[in-house]
């Protein structure tokens, strides 16, 4: 008897599959805009040098590998609460905010599935449609009801005004998924005013926010790309963060994230991280220690920290210039207006507005790889090479 003939192969992720692809394609002028890392001008996915200084220091000062807390490093906790909710946020003196380090911010988003359809069983997610697919997956599998709300319309731009009537027709108690900038997969982020929108609605049908926060920096600032997050956070009582290392660290592999939890009291914080815990314990037990360590040390240290911020901003830099640069490039092609929104959208994704068809044919005739619903990984370009690309889109254009 074969107790593993029941078990049915399923098609692997897409985009890894494009990966695959793109690294079996011979031609010398490939261009690989598809798989979601930043890459520097070289086309690499460099380790950051304050990355690489802190773990110098790990390496010279670490006296244990025993097991870190449920809830991680302490003072990886204590910093990221900062770094995302601003030094002076009223919930750190009030102590009604907390860290859960997890494996990236997808062990952050699994955890909160669990803990939705553990402690609050019954409620529906809601995600933006278009969202990032695991977003889909990780909810629908723990077993939660999803529903979507439209973000961006057939032109290829952000609809807000749909998307604030479908809210307006979620469920009380419901809870809503934003993307805090940089969002995946369109780049379309939402204006200051949107963001009040949305709390408005948020706030009247008593609906619970979940913001999905994994591209803090890549925006327009660290602190600028935490406007919302921290607009709702001393707006409302109730607020769930799920935060990456991975993008603004470049820490990818180390899985670096956390779910931070802002409650209306400290007793009750400390109620929902007992839970949180308590889940982790089934999930992964406790969670890894080195990108934490490195995090904690970077953010930690007055020169460590600007020497990350400097890089930052390079690579932030590199990303807007680069999204610029492509627009101005398709001027020639007669292409700029209709590829505007490229530079108005934020962090490494571009929807482009190309069609499944088009994207085929970028592929098959110039060997550009990009996701087949258009969407397109900025940092992946080459900036000596724009003007190459414009030409592979105006000939399928
Ligand atoms: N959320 C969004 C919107 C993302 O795009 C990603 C990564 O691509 C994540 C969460 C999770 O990031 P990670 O698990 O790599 O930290």
């Amino acid at each position: 008897m074969s107790h593993f003939q029941p078990v049915a192969r399923v098609p692997g992720d897409p985009i890894l599959g494009l990966m695959d692809a793109f690294r079996a394609d011979p031609s010398p002028a490939k261009l690989d805009l598809g798989v979601g890392v930043y890459k520097d001008a070289q086309g690499r996915t460099p380790i950051m040098a304050a990355v690489k200084h802190a773990e110098q220091r790990l390496l010279a000062s670490e006296t244990t590998k025993s097991y870190t807390s449920g809830h991680g490093d302490a003072a990886f906790g204590e910093q990221l609460l900062q770094l995302v909710l601003g030094q002076d946020s009223p919930l750190l003196a009030g102590q009604r905010a907390g860290t859960t380090q997890t494996p990236g911010g997808t062990g952050a988003l699994r955890l909160t599935a669990d803990f939705l359809s553990h402690c609050l069983p019954g409620r529906g997610i809601w995600l933006s449609d278009p969202t990032w697919p695991i977003h889909e997956t990780i909810f629908a599998e723990a077993g939660l009801k999803v529903g979507h709300y439209p973000y961006v319309g057939a032109d290829n731009r952000l609809d807000v005004e749909a998307m604030l009537a479908a809210l307006e027709r979620v469920p009380s108690g419901d809870v809503v998924l934003l993307h805090a900038c940089c969002h995946n997969p369109t780049g379309f982020d939402l204006s200051h005013d949107d963001w009040r929108q949305v709390l408005d609605v948020v706030r009247r049908r008593e609906l619970l926010p979940l913001i999905d926060f994994a591209y803090q920096g890549f925006g327009d600032g660290l602190g600028d790309d935490a406007w919302a997050v921290r607009l709702f956070a001393a707006e409302l009582p109730e607020l769930l963060i799920t935060s990456s290392c991975s993008k603004n660290f470049g820490l990818y592999r180390e899985r670096t994230g956390a779910l931070i939890v802002c409650a209306d009291s400290h007793d009750k914080l400390l109620d929902v991280r007992s839970q949180l815990a308590s889940l982790a314990r089934n999930l992964w037990s406790t969670p890894p220690a080195h990108g934490a360590a490195v995090v904690a040390t970077i953010l930690g240290d007055a020169a460590l920290r600007a020497e990350w911020q400097a890089e930052l901003d390079l690579m932030r830099g590199r990303v807007l210039r680069l999204r610029q640069g492509l627009v101005e490039a398709l001027q020639p092609f007669g292409l700029a207006e209709r590829f505007a929104h490229i530079a108005v959208q934020r962090g490494m994704f571009s929807y482009t507005g190309l069609t499944p068809e088009q994207v085929r044919r970028l592929r098959d005739e110039s060997s550009v790889y990009m996701v087949g619903s258009g969407r397109a990984n900025v940092a992946g370009l080459d900036e000596q090479r724009l003007g190459e690309l414009a030409a592979a889109i105006a000939r399928v254009c």
